[in-house]
C-alpha cells in the first residue's frame, strides 16, 4: 500500500473496498502493475459479512470477520479514505465527501448496498436492546447470540423485508440456527418460533424449497407470508407488520426479535446519472459494463444485475470485470461472460448447510457432485472452515481458482 497523497488522476479508480473492490483491485494489480489503481473507502475496518450468521449462532468469533482495511489493500495501490459524493461520468472524475476531486480513465463501482434502519419506526431507538438483534451490522451479530444464548422460552419472531436484500437466504439462517440451539438445549418445546416475510415463498429458486419447508416443520416454526415489518416498540416489546399489498397492518408481540433491515441502492448512487430507474448502478448483465457510459463498470450488491447479492457472486463478477476493463483500456472487444452465479448455504441446523447455488434465471447449478437440496456435513465445513480463508486468502488477494459449476437437470 502507498500513503503518498494521490495523484489527481488514476487509470482506474475503485469506489467501495469491500468484497467487490477489494476483489478487482488485487486481480487488476496482480494483471496489470503498470496501472495507477486507487480505491476509495471511508472504513477503516474490513468485514467478512457472511461470518455474521455464524456469530449470531457462537459458531465464529465477532473478531473473525474484521480486519484492517489497510492491511487488505494490494501492494502499490492507494487508498484515499474518505466517501464518494457524486460522479461526474462525462468529465471522468468523482467528487470526495471533503470536495477533493478525482479523475480516471476507467471506474468501477461497488459501494454495497444500503441498509436502511430508519424505515421501521421506532426500531433505532431499540436495536441491540430489549432483545431486539440484527446479523446485519457488525455488533448486532454479536447481540444476537447473547439474545439466543440467554433465551429459555416464548415468542421469537425473525423477519424478511422485501427483496432485494443481501443474502436472501440469511433471515432464515437465523431461525434454522436459533432453533437448532434452543433444540439442543433441549428448550425449543418452549419457544414459539415464527418467520414473518414480505415474500410468498421461502426461498426464490423452488427447487430448494422442499429441503428448507422440511426444516422449518421439523423445528415448529410458524412462517406469515406478505407480511412486512414497518414498526418496533422494544418497550411494550410489539412488532407491527403491514400486510403486502394492502394498508392492513397486524401487531405481534415478542420476547425476542431478529430484524433484517429494507435495503435499496446507496443514495448517491440513486441520485447519480448512472443509476436505473430503481436506482440501482444500470451495468450490463454480462460484461458489467455501464449500459451508458463505456468507461465505468460495476459489481457486488450495488448492481441491478437480476443475480443473489452475495459474495459468492462477486467472486465470479470481479474476474470478468478485471478482463472486460483491461481489454476496454486497449480498445478490444469486451469477452468476459459473467452468467449470474449466486450462492447461498443455507445452515439448516449446527453441522449441516443446504447449498445452494443457481445462475440467472434461477436455473439451478452444482459445483459440488452430490444432490445439494439434501442438508450436508460437507458443505456446512465448507461454510465455516473453507469460505472463510477462501475469502480472506483467496479471493481480496485475487488468487482465488475457478471453480466451475454444471447445470443440473431438475427434472431427475
Ligand atoms: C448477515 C449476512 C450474511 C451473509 N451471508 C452470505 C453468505 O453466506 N454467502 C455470500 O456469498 N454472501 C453473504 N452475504 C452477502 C455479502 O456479504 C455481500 O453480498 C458482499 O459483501 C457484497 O460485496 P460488495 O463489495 O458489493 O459490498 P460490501 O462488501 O458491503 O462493500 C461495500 C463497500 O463500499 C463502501 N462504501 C459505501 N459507500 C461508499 C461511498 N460513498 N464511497 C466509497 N465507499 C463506499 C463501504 O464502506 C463498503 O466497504 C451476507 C451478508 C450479510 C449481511
Amino acid at each position: 500500500m502507498t500513503d503518498t497523497p494521490y495523484a489527481d488522476r488514476y487509470s482506474v479508480v475503485i469506489v467501495g473496498g469491500g468484497a467487490a473492490g477489494l476483489s478487482v483491485a488485487a486481480r487488476l494489480r496482480r494483471a496489470r502493475p503498470e496501472l495507477t489503481i486507487a480505491v476509495i473507502e471511508p472504513s477503516a475496518t474490513h468485514a467478512y459479512q457472511p461470518g455474521w450468521t455464524l456469530v449470531g449462532a457462537g459458531v465464529m468469533s465477532l473478531a473473525d470477520t474484521l480486519k484492517q482495511e489497510g492491511g487488505l489493500i494490494p501492494q502499490g495501490v492507494t487508498w484515499i479514505r474518505d466517501r464518494v459524493r457524486s460522479f461526474q461520468p462525462d468529465a471522468m472524475t468523482v467528487t470526495l465527501e471533503n470536495g477533493s476531486v478525482v479523475e480516471y480513465r476507467r471506474l468501477v463501482v461497488c459501494p454495497g448496498i444500503q441498509l436502511n434502519w430508519d424505515a421501521i419506526d421506532g426500531l433505532k431507538e431499540t436495536l441491540g436492546r430489549n432483545g431486539v438483534a440484527s446479523n446485519y451490522y457488525r455488533d448486532g451479530a454479536a447481540y444476537m447470540w447473547e439474545c439466543v444464548r440467554t433465551f429459555s422460552g416464548g415468542t421469537a419472531l425473525f423477519t424478511q423485508p422485501v427483496m432485494p436484500i443481501k443474502c436472501a437466504g440469511a433471515p432464515q439462517k437465523a431461525v434454522y440456527l436459533s432453533c437448532d440451539h434452543w433444540r439442543r438445549e433441549g428448550v425449543l418445546h418452549r419457544v414459539k418460533p415464527q418467520f414473518c416475510t414480505a415474500g410468498v415463498r421461502l426461498f426464490g429458486v423452488a427447487y430448494y424449497v422442499p429441503s428448507l419447508q422440511k426444516m422449518i416443520d421439523y423445528y415448529g416454526v410458524e412462517v406469515a407470508y406478505k407480511e412486512n415489518l414497518i414498526a418496533v416498540n422494544g418497550q411494550k416489546k410489539e412488532a407491527t407488520f403491514q400486510i403486502v399489498g394492502t394498508d392492513q397492518t397486524v401487531v405481534r408481540p415478542f420476547d425476542m426479535l431478529h430484524v433484517v433491515p429494507p435495503q435499496s441502492a446507496p443514495d448517491f448512487v440513486r441520485s447519480s446519472p448512472l443509476a436505473d430507474e430503481a436506482g440501482w448502478l444500470d451495468i450490463d448483465p454480462v460484461t458489467m459494463q455501464h449500459k451508458k457510459y463505456a468507461t465505468i463498470f460495476g459489481l457486488g450488491d450495488a448492481t441491478n444485475t437480476p443475480n443473489a447479492k452475495t459474495a459468492a457472486a462477486v467472486r465470479e463478477q470481479a474476474p470478468v470485470v478485471v478482463k472486460n476493463l483491461i481489454s476496454s483500456l486497449s480498445g478490444e472487444p469486451l469477452e468476459g461472460a459473467y452468467d449470474g452465479y449466486g450462492a447461498c448455504p443455507l445452515t439448516v441446523s449446527y453441522g449441516h448447510v443446504v447449498l445452494a447455488e443457481f445462475t440467472y434465471g434461477g436455473k439451478v447449478v452444482s459445483s459440488l457432485r452430490f444432490d445439494q437440496r439434501k442438508p450436508s456435513r460437507f458443505a456446512w465445513n465448507f461454510k465455516t472452515r473453507i469460505f472463510p480463508r477462501l475469502y480472506w486468502y483467496g479471493m481480496l488477494k485475487g488468487i482465488d481458482p475457478k471453480v466451475s459449476h454444471k447445470l443440473v437437470d431438475t427434472n431427475s
